[in-house]
């Protein structure tokens, strides 16, 4: 088992994989269930950490779809702070969908990497003026010398203690004696140096005195009390975001404004990753960003699993077709039932080290489970997250009960307001009154905040986990194995024979 947990060997299921495969047979959700093994642990003792990509890592499993009715910036924080990931849609303009990525990246707001400055031969008045003049709600700034590098640190306490305003040098109020940290001191850890020396501001910087950031007290303090420990949050402790992009040359542009604004995963958002204009775009985007993951899709054969990984891809979104509001395989005749479709793709690329994320088609928390089971290491949800508070859109009232819309990206009505949802579906051309979609447009019913909806799918998550004695969720693919289920079956799985049904939290019966 690697840091991903991508397991290396032979898993418990590669039998029952391989005989469905022998008879042509391919599998989904409700044809089959985890089997049950024995268990020393309770759902409650779970880990559910897992990554999106090689560097993305995940405290909960759960990534946002890129679609307009699903993962604009507040699903972005939400998520996030739920231990998952948002991927900002790119139904919106470029720049737009930038400023989406930045209000996720500022959130917390914590390491601040572009701090106000001064410098150590400004005048104390001059630079008290500034302060006044652009309403500056801090006193504490970083002094560089004329060459950049830092040399000091002034507070409130050195301008309330300065015995001449109008005569004095920042250089004279200034502390050069510097508490500082090195670049890629956490949260915690600044925290600790912090409180340590009372101070109430912390420089980073390298040996050579570039400095890199600022951590405040107040910010500092503001993150731990908000209990982030389960938040998913990158090195300098912001919020992790992900953000859709094509492969058209406009991309390109698209990208460099994405990666500009801090972006820590661009997702390479098509129907068919096995293509040509997806292996290059994947290629351009890692050699032009190689500190940046790259995720490719969507696919779901196993050689096509191959292609992009050896193409650089830092993770795979696997499913064509199985979503809620995807008519593909209906409209175009092709597709892979959706579990098969996973382990096919893990087995392909197993012992890389490249993560997969299990895209649609997911309608329960035991829906987690199973992709989990097959090879996933995050499953993807548009519909369960759509009709959040979060999710962009209106509430409105149909037939008594509050909804939201929720579209596919390829729907006629996605396609004629986004033309990277025309090109998602290669249909650039010939005007929108000749769009062929491959989704539908409907409404989901409003489903009030995300955190109650993924506190449901984790939790059934976890009883999962519990259910096979399995600790964490990396090792999940490992210990799964399933049994086919007939369609008594799975009619027995539902609730049944009651005259009439309460609803639960987590549980809707199927249409
Ligand atoms: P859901 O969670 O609703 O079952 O599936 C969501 C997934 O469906 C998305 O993440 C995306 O991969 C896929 N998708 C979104 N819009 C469309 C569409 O219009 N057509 C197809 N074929 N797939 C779509």
């Amino acid at each position: 088992m690697n840091q991903t947990g991508k397991f290396l060997g032979t898993r418990k299921c590669d039998g029952f994989f391989a005989a469905q495969k022998e008879r042509y047979f391919a599998v989904s959700f409700d044809d089959v269930r985890l089997v049950t093994d024995y268990s020393e642990i309770l759902p409650t003792q779970t880990s559910l950490k897992s990554h999106f990509s090689r560097n993305v890592g995940l405290n909960t499993p759960i990534v946002s779809s890129p679609m307009d009715t699903v993962t604009e910036y507040k699903m972005g924080i939400a998520i996030a702070m739920d231990g998952g990931l948002g991927i900002i849609h790119k139904g919106l303009d470029p720049i737009t969908q930038a400023a989406h990525v930045a209000k996720v990246k500022h959130r917390l707001n914590v390491f601040l990497t572009d701090p106000i400055c001064i410098k150590s031969d400004d005048k104390v008045a001059d630079i008290l003026r500034m302060k006044e003049a652009k309403d500056y709600g801090f006193s504490s700034f970083p002094v560089m010398d004329n060459n950049g590098r830092i040399v000091g640190i002034v507070t409130s306490n050195d301008f309330e203690f300065c015995p001449d305003i109008e005569n004095s040098f920042i250089s004279d109020i200034m502390s050069s004696q510097l508490i500082s940290a090195l670049p890629g001191t956490n949260v915690m850890e600044a925290y600790s140096i912090m409180c340590k020396h009372h101070k109430k501001i912390l420089p980073i910087f390298d040996d050579s005195r570039n400095l890199q950031g600022i951590y405040t007290l107040a910010d500092v303090k503001r993150k731990i009390t908000n209990n982030i420990e389960g938040y998913n949050l990158d090195k300098n402790g912001s919020l992790f975001v992900g953000a859709a992009v094509g492969v058209s040359a406009d991309d390109r542009e698209r990208a460099e404004l994405l990666v500009q604004k801090g972006v820590d995963v661009l997702v390479i958002d098509t129907a068919h990753g096995n293509s040509l204009g997806v292996v290059e775009m994947l290629k351009y985007l890692k050699k032009t960003y190689s500190n940046i993951d790259v995720v490719a899709g969507n696919i779901s054969e196993g050689e096509a699993a191959k292609r992009l990984v050896a193409a650089g891809a830092d993770g795979l979104r696997i499913g064509q077709g199985p979503g809620s509001i995807c008519t593909t395989r209906i409209t175009a005749g092709i597709g892979h039932p959706q579990v098969s479709a996973i382990y096919e793709c893990e087995k392909a690329i197993r012992g890389s080290g490249v993560p997969i994320c299990a895209d649609g088609g997911i309608r329960y928390s035991g829906d987690i489970a199973v992709a989990m089971g097959a090879g996933a290491d995050s499953v993807m949800l548009g519909n369960l997250l759509a009709g959040t508070t979060e999710s962009p859109g209106d509430v409105f009232f149909k037939n008594g009960k509050a909804v939201k819309v929720y579209r596919g990206m390829g729907s006629l009505e996605a396609m004629k307001e986004h033309k990277t949802s025309r090109q998602r579906y290669g249909q650039i051309e010939g005007g929108t009154d000749k769009l062929v979609p491959e989704g539908v447009s409907g409404e989901v019913l409003f489903k009030g905040e995300v955190h109650a909806v993924l506190h449901q799918l984790l939790g059934g998550l976890r009883a999962g986990l519990g259910y096979l004695g399995v600790k964490e969720v990396s090792f999940l693919k490992e210990n799964a194995d399933f049994h086919l289920v007939s369609n008594s079956g799975m009619q027995e799985s539902h609730p049944h024979d009651l005259f009439s049904m309460n609803e639960a939290p987590n549980y809707r019966s199927p249409r």
